[in-house]
């Protein structure tokens, strides 16, 4: 019998996605992205996985992230993409990490580190918009890369990308003439696949790496193969007569004659009560309802009358069964929300399981 909840990596599936956008990027190096947890995925392993396909780089957000990679052994060139602060800076310096810098201020505090200069061409979050500042401190001796984020690089159509990236087009151009060493980045996921200019010397993915859809479409479309599946187990079957309900508030109540299992998975786990009478589970091969409210530690499924399901049946809520599968874009889209927030919701009480292509990792 499986563990109560599981979520199961694809450490191959990995590598592939970082092989196939690294070959997307043509002559622009690799970084993948492994913040929050890798996207839920585990940080550490996505990092293990990411190397073996050849990775140079990796992308954090915070110091902290930073300092765990170097804890686990990682050597690879790491970038903290968020912002700093003092009290932080000694460990993004300890762990010997590349830091973004928008300001004279924290240029002095994190003198002598391999800065990247952050213009803010559109995202209006993080780095400066004085392009003056973002030149002069470009002349700095420990600066070593010049940077910027896109807002809508995921919106097929969109014509502020082409804005943002003019804008940073221009501020680049004299400052990488004057000197060819420093390392221009600017793309994500998104922009990687669908904008080639916006590739420069270096491209930072995340979502896509894990085999997720920066459009939030299906991921297969670009080659790419989801990494994670989330799996459970019928802790208990039984049958539900007309009128009986499941779950808090009674949201579900038979009206005719059907058999549920329950499911030992929650909000808990990271499975959202949004999710309440509004999502799927593959169980016994099939596609089946969840009904009723999402509590904590538990949810229902309602089997049907034909249901031969068994106790410890495995039950998948993201992922395939019998060539059947349920994206993270599905349930994204039913939380309206984005496949982002669905794995880096997957909470840690959900047991981390490696595996390449099925062998255990
Ligand atoms: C998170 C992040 C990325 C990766 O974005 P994806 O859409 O997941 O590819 C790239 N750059 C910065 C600055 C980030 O914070």
């Amino acid at each position: 019998m499986p563990l109560r909840a599981l979520a199961r990596v694809n450490l191959a599936a990995i590598e592939r996605n970082c092989r196939l956008l690294a070959a997307a990027a043509g002559d622009a190096q690799l970084c993948p992205v492994v913040k929050g947890e890798g996207y839920g995925h585990g940080a550490v392993m996505t990092a293990v996985a990411a190397q073996g396909a050849g990775a140079k780089w990796l992308g954090v957000a915070t110091a902290n992230e930073a300092m765990d990679l170097r804890m686990a052994g990682i050597e690879a060139r790491l970038i903290v993409l968020g912002a700093v602060s003092p009290e932080e800076l000694d460990i993004a310096l300890a762990a010997d990490a590349d830091l973004v810098v928008w300001s004279e201020a924290f240029a002095g505090a994190a003198a002598g580190s391999r800065l990247h200069i952050k213009l803010d061409s559109g995202m209006g979050r993080l780095g400066t918009r004085d392009a003056e500042l973002a030149t002069r401190l470009a002349g700095r001796e420990d600066v070593v890369g010049l940077m910027t984020h896109f807002a809508t690089a995921d919106e097929r159509g969109d014509s502020f990308l082409g804005e943002q990236l003019d804008r940073f087009t221009d501020w680049v151009a004299p400052l990488r003439d004057a000197r060819p060493e420093l390392i221009v980045h600017a793309a994500n996921s998104a922009a990687t696949l669908r904008q080639p200019a916006a590739r420069f010397d270096m491209v930072r993915c995340g979502i896509a790496i894990y085999g997720l859809d920066p459009f939030g479409e299906d991921p297969l479309a670009h080659g790419l193969e989801p990494a994670l599946a989330l799996e459970t187990y019928a802790a208990a079957v039984k049958p539900c007569a007309p009128g009986e309900s499941a779950g808090y508030g009674r949201q579900f109540v038979a009206t005719e004659p059907t058999v549920l299992a329950t499911l030992p998975i929650g909000y808990a786990d990271g499975v959202r009560r949004g999710l309440t009478n509004n999502a799927d589970a593959l169980i016994g091969g099939l596609r089946r309802p969840l009904v009723g409210t999402v509590s904590m530690d538990n949810v229902t499924v309602d089997l049907g009358s034909d249901g031969d399901v068994a106790v410890g049946a495995p039950a998948v809520l993201i992922g395939e069964q019998d060539g059947e599968r349920i994206l993270v874009e599905e349930v994204a889209r039913r939380l309206d929300t984005i496949n982002y927030e669905v794995t880096c919701g997957i909470s840690a009480r959900v047991t981390r399981d490696y595996h390449r292509d099925g062998e255990q990792a």
